[in-house]
């Protein structure tokens, strides 16, 4: 087992970020780093994930999300190097479709590759993440995942039928796998956490696509998605891995199944 011997609020946590090499799972391997955790980024864009990994002092490892034979390779991996985990941050997601994502427009093969990263890559984390951080119930809560939801998993968007769907499934996901872990006394909580909008390449695709859709462009575009948030300002990676970092601390150890919305009060209005 690796030994940190950094303060911190999550100080010697083994932390698996998936999707950690860009975008918000970054902002969450820094944070996490920041205040103490081992981070294993998980990711398929190597050269990022393997800068990102050396800065941090943290490790590297290639993963597809959505491939159950890769997941059973890692685990096998981070049980061998690690010892096993203190945290995992399913976080990789894809929102991008070749055609349209209204009910009219959206291709089956988009639909499924979608469903396959965002939801089968959330389902197969918890599989093989869990076997790797179970304890018995003496070591008490020690656990911790947080899946990346969404607020488009509450809010219904004509434009995003896929992606709401597959994020909704993945907050349904986080309350079943909540139960599971808390019948079974394994220590391990199990929570969702639901952006509202910050501007990473993802949302930048969406907000494109829509840009392009309605006629308006992308800076028409983005300036009206930002119009809904209450708080006004743009919201940064860093908010997302606060919440992040708050869910994996054990500041968070009597709150599991809950869904942790950082959204600058957009769900407020819609
Ligand atoms: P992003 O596209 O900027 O980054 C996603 C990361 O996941 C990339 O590093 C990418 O290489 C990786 N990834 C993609 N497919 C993968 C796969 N099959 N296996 C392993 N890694 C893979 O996206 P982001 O905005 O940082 O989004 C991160 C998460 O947050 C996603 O689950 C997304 O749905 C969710 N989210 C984002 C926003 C937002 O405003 N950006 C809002 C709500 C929810």
């Amino acid at each position: 087992m690796v030994k940190q011997a950094r303060a911190g609020r999550v100080a010697g946590k083994r932390i698996l970020v998936t999707g950690g090499a860009g975008g918000l799972g970054a902002a969450c391997a820094r944070r996490l780093s920041d205040e103490g955790a081992l981070v294993i980024i998980a990711d398929l864009l190597d050269d990022a994930g393997e800068h990102l990994a050396r800065e941090l002092g943290g490790h590297y490892r290639r993963l597809d999300v959505s491939s159950e034979e890769e997941w059973s390779a890692l685990s096998l991996g981070l049980k061998r190097d690690f010892g096993g985990l203190d945290g995992l941050v399913n976080n990789a997601g894809i929102a991008s479709s070749k055609a349209g994502e209204d009910v009219e427009s959206i291709a089956l093969e988009d639909l499924h590759r979608i469903f396959a990263v965002n939801v089968d890559g959330t389902v197969l984390g918890c599989k093989y993440g869990i076997p790797l951080m179970v304890g018995d119930a003496s070591e008490g809560v020690r656990g911790s995942i947080v899946n990346l939801s969404s607020i488009a998993a509450l809010i219904p968007a004509s434009f995003l039928l896929a992606y709401g769907a597959s994020k909704a499934t993945v907050a349904h996901i986080t309350r079943s796998v909540a139960m599971h872990c808390a019948e079974r006394d394994y220590g391990i909580r199990c929570n969702s956490l639901h952006p509202g909008i910050v501007r990473t390449d993802m949302m930048n695709g969406i907000i494109d696509r829509v840009g392009r859709e309605k006629s308006l462009g992308a800076d028409k575009a983005g300036a009206a998605f930002e119009a809904q948030v209450p708080l006004g300002c743009a919201q940064e990676p860093v908010d997302i891995a606060n919440g992040a970092l708050f869910l994996l601390s054990d500041e968070s150890r009597f709150i599991t199944g809950t869904q942790l919305i950082v959204d600058g009060g957009m769900t407020l209005c819609n």
